[in-house]
């Protein structure tokens, strides 16, 4: 990873509007996708292809799902 790559990650992690609502009304998953705990925590109900934001998976540390984050954040 180059240190841009590195320094954008950093900040797509803390800054956190686009996961807030300001800038976005809900986030589209795909069914496949995301873990079923992270399903659950982000709230996306069975049958539906998004939730709507602010996220629960975001806090002041950045998002709590990285690692299993819907393909479009
Ligand atoms: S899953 Fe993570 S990146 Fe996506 S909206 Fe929620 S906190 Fe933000």
């Amino acid at each position: 990873m180059t240190d841009l790559e590195r320094e954008l990650t950093t900040l797509c992690t803390t800054c956190g509007v686009c996961c807030n609502g300001v800038m976005f009304a809900y986030v589209e998953v795909a069914p496949d996708e995301l873990r079923p705990e992270t399903r659950r925590r982000l709230q996306v109900l069975d049958g539906e292809k998004r939730f709507t934001l602010p996220c629960r998976g975001h806090a002041l540390e950045g998002c709590q799902v990285y690692e299993d984050r819907p393909h479009i954040c």
